[in-house]
């Protein structure tokens, strides 16, 4: 609760009301009316917080339909013209941006397919700049801010994100992206993992919930009490490193015997003997024995590791996201037997339905839920013209 008085004071109050006002929006469009009793609000209040916006065409008022006598009560819903965040996933055969408008819907979508692995951290960050800019030229929209998602364990730095670890694109590695990523795109840049984004695109879909991903390494998110669980460091969620065999293979961590040596995707391809994901899934949907024995064995080891982890935190949901949504159908009765075998508490098995864009959404949720948290700068519907600061994930917390 923040006070009129105190502290806090009627600036943090009115900015506090006005995230109340623009989160009900979310599920809108409501009537000035609607949103005072949804937020709790005097419609007074609501009236005052929400004509700046209409004027900067940040909301807009539908035309209401003739009811009777009276002023009709007109509902209000995010502007069509209104400003949009970016997310941007750089990975290692590919870059996705997407632009979500704030009420969370994707209103633009560009993907370059290409081998990163040889790049500079510059030439990842050009590539990355220009299809977003193409994006933005092509949404014509007012732009709020990136996120962007990249594999890679990050610290959060008040120079900008600084890449600990990248195993699968090396040459980050000691390099901070966001800043460059900021001057180039003229706005805010926050940058983080791209497993703990996937997870958080799936927020709200599916309560508190254990998000696996099979990426080129096995990522993984956690979400209690509605958030992504960061840990001290930021670097919670490394659930491929849970031990599955203490005397187990080499995994790249240091330790042996993790489950991302079993359930990962260079245990996939190796056990199936696919060329690729692609083939592996073509080869699942085709009832390949070979194909559909590995996955399954990817899928016991995972039973086991979720186990613990679901043990350890309490939580019933396992969501399934990137190439464990597509191998689902090999994958899903392995893990739920071990599941069912080992749980002392039954879960739910979800797979995710957002497809390889998970982490591009999940970063630009992160800029929307920072506009509606701090909604100052909606007040600013125009892309800057210099440089912005980049902004590190601690302020987001
Ligand atoms: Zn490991």
């Amino acid at each position: 609760v923040v006070s009129a008085s105190g502290p806090a004071g009627p600036s943090a109050l009115r900015r506090h009301n006005l995230g109340l006002v623009l989160t009900a929006l979310r599920e809108g469009p409501f009537s000035r009316a609607e949103l005072a009793s949804r937020t709790g609000l005097t419609r007074a209040t609501v009236a005052s917080l929400v004509e700046p916006l209409v004027a900067r065409r940040v909301l807009a008022e539908e035309l209401a339909p003739p009811r009777g006598v009276g002023r009709p009560a007109r509902p209000l819903r995010f502007h069509p013209d209104g400003p949009v965040a970016l997310g941007i996933a750089v990975d290692v055969d590919r870059t996705v941006v997407v632009a979500l408008d704030l009420g969370g819907a994707m209103v633009g979508r560009r993907e370059i397919v290409a081998d990163h692995r040889a790049h500079t951290p510059d030439e990842l960050v050009a590539t990355a700049a220009d299809l977003a800019s193409t994006l933005v030229a092509e949404v014509g929209r007012p732009v709020l801010g990136a996120g962007l998602a990249l594999p890679a364990l990050l610290a959060a730095d008040p120079a900008g994100a600084l890449v600990l670890r990248a195993p699968n694109l090396p040459r980050l590695t000691g390099t901070r992206p966001g800043p460059a990523l900021a001057a180039a795109l003229g706005v805010p840049v926050v940058v983080d993992n791209e497993a703990t984004l996937a997870a958080a695109a799936h927020l709200g879909l599916a309560g508190d919930f254990v998000h696996l991903s099979a990426g080129i390494g096995l990522g993984g998110g956690i979400v209690l009490d509605g958030r992504v669980f960061r840990g001290a460091r930021g670097l919670a969620g490394e659930l491929g490193h849970v031990v599955v065999e203490r005397e187990g293979p080499a995994c790249g961590c240091g330790g042996r015997g993790c489950v991302e040596q079993y359930a990962g995707r260079g245990a996939l391809l190796a056990g199936s003997g696919a060329a690729d994901v692609e083939a592996l899934v073509e080869a699942v949907a085709a009832g390949e024995a070979r194909a559909t024995a590995a996955v399954a064995r990817a899928g016991a080891a995972l039973g086991a590791a979720v186990t613990s982890v679901l043990h350890v935190l309490d939580v019933s949901t396992v969501v399934l996201g990137g190439d464990y949504a597509r191998l689902a159908p090999a994958l899903l009765p392995a893990l739920a037997a071990e599941l069912e075998a080992r749980l002392m508490q039954p879960a739910a098995l979800r797979v995710s339905t957002l497809g390889p864009d998970a982490p591009a959404r999940g970063a630009a949720g992160t800029v929307l839920d920072r506009a509606l948290r701090e909604p100052d700068a909606l007040m600013i519907t125009e892309t800057p013209e210099s440089p912005s600061p980049v902004t590190t994930l601690p302020q987001f917390r």
